[in-house]
């Protein structure tokens, strides 16, 4: 299997090189040339089979230039005692017609946690094979979550060092305790005083900077990224749709053949362009619900073919879906158009002007597979009361969303079709929200005693990787100015 860029169709790269380079030099994402199929005869198959098997199957298509013993080592690695259900990704049934996909049983406690529990072994691979015995500092800027989940995916893995800056003023005491209690001997965090932006402009520089070039060159290493337009991100999150559909037809829920729909709540548009592959490769999905919130620039793109990011920003209580600029969505057009000069056009509207307009039959065959949808801070709000009143069923803010989307989708269609919806955060990742929904007063208190107080009126547990964060002291308190930033990279790799 060759993967080309999103923006040249004549690039021609292994699985390998895309993974260790991240993004194609003409700027494009890479993707894979043509996609495997995935028949009933092979689905057939996976059904016998567990979560690591059936990721073997799936993945090893999409990166021939990893031995099968390779791969399997990367995958039990990967999905094993580090996620607190042996399912791995478990799917519990809400109501006759939807289903929710557990995807926070990782050790942070949100979907992340599903491919970069693996990426950090496939890129030190994909650089072994492709640049030699270099050590790799993956760089990372991050609002929250992502920033967790690649420190526990990269934490002790030899080879390579992780360094996470956050905005100091910009997470959640449980975001800031997650990463700065971060255990491991190749791990750094540090707080910057600004906003997210800053310090991913900041992360930016230091890639591009040539003075740290020649100092990285003169010690073997290099940087590389954990961010998800990485191919290494994105194939990880076909298998758990594929392994969603064995366990309805196991469950009896579904018919080996019949189609499921997927409601996925969506940012970056990496969930849910999953999906999409799974399905162009021939898993049963009809159509592929996308869920936004009040930052709806995906709604407004599926429904009219404009994608327009001059805007407001919201801030909103689902905050990993705070986002104008769906990098994922690059893909997506190419699939669709399979037409790299109109993704380079489009893409260079996007950054000139801010705004681009789908040729109209593409706009119609993204319709016929997506459905876009928003919801509302008070409706976010309201799903989340409803989901538990009527099913005893806690959802995240951001599973919230989704559900409330779906409810429109089978309201507005008639569409009966079983749905899975993607449970994307435990719900006591984000207590103080949830707390809010169900009572419905913000009681502003400390982010454990909101957790303790949600744990009680639900009778739910709390994961402990959570509720163990509270008595642990920080191991990392540095904070920095973004000005200061180099040299915060320098000192702790020792440059
Ligand atoms: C990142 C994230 C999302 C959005 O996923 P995309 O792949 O960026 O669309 C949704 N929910 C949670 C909890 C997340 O962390």
């Amino acid at each position: 299997m060759v993967y080309c860029s999103t923006r040249d169709h004549t690039v021609s790269v292994s699985a390998a090189q895309a993974i260790a380079r991240g993004i194609s030099p003409d700027g494009g994402l890479y993707l894979p040339k043509s996609l495997p199929k995935l028949d009933i005869v092979r689905l057939r198959a996976l059904l016998e089979t567990d979560y690591r098997a059936r990721a073997c199957d799936i993945l090893g298509d999409f990166l021939p230039d990893f031995g099968a013993g390779e791969l399997r080592e990367c995958v039990e690695a990967a999905y094993g005692d580090n996620f607190a259900s042996d399912k791995i990704t478990p799917l519990s049934k809400l109501s006759p017609n939807a289903y929710m996909l557990e995807l926070w049983h990782g050790p942070t406690a949100a979907f992340k946690d599903l491919a970069l529990q693996l990426l950090p072994h496939l890129l030190t691979r994909s650089a072994k094979k492709t640049i030699g015995e270099k050590t790799v500092n993956i760089l990372v800027a991050t609002s929250g979550d992502t920033g967790k989940a690649a420190l526990e995916g990269f934490k002790d893995v030899p080879g390579t060092n992780i360094l996470v800056f956050y905005p100091e003023q910009g997470v959640s005491r449980v975001q800031k305790l997650q990463m700065s209690t971060q255990a491991g001997g190749n791990v750094g965090v540090c707080g910057v005083y600004g906003n997210f932006d800053d310090t991913q402009t900041a992360v930016k520089q230091i890639f591009t900077d040539p003075q740290m070039a020649v100092k990285l060159d003169t010690r073997d290493a290099i940087f590389s990224s954990a961010n998800s337009i990485n191919w290494g991100r994105l194939a990880p999150q076909i298998v758990y749709y594929v392994s969603a559909y064995c366990e309805m037809v196991n469950g009896g829920e579904i018919e080996l053949g019949d189609s499921v729909n997927v409601a996925v709540p969506t940012g970056n548009f990496g969930n849910i362009l999953a999906a999409y592959y799974a399905k162009l490769m021939g898993l049963p999905i009809g159509r592929l619900i996308c869920a936004s919130n009040q930052n709806n620039v995906l709604t407004d793109f599926i429904r009219t073919g404009i994608y327009d990011k001059r805007r407001d920003f919201h801030m909103t209580s689902s905050p990993s879906m705070d986002i104008l600029i769906s990098s994922n969505l690059e893909r997506l057009l190419y699939n669709l158009s399979e037409d790299d000069r109109l993704v380079a056009d489009l893409m260079g509207r996007l950054s000139r002007e801010g705004v681009y307009e789908l040729p109209a039959p593409l706009n119609d065959k993204l319709k016929a597979d997506f459905y876009g949808g928003f919801c509302t801070e008070a409706e976010t709000a309201a799903a989340i009361k409803h989901t538990f009143d009527e099913y005893n069923y806690l959802c995240d803010t951001h599973t919230a969303v989704a559900l409330k989307v779906y409810r429109d989708y089978a309201k507005e269609t008639g569409d009966s079709t079983k749905t899975i919806v993607a449970s994307t955060a435990s719900p006591f990742k984000f207590a103080g929200s949830i707390l809010a929904a169900l009572t419905g007063k913000n009681s502003g208190e400390d982010e454990f005693k909101q957790l303790r107080a949600l744990a009680e009126i639900t009778g739910i547990v709390p994961p402990v990787n959570i509720t163990e964060l509270e008595g642990k002291s920080p191991r990392f308190a540095q904070t920095c100015a973004k000005e200061e930033m180099p040299g915060v990279v320098a000192q702790m790799l020792g440059l």
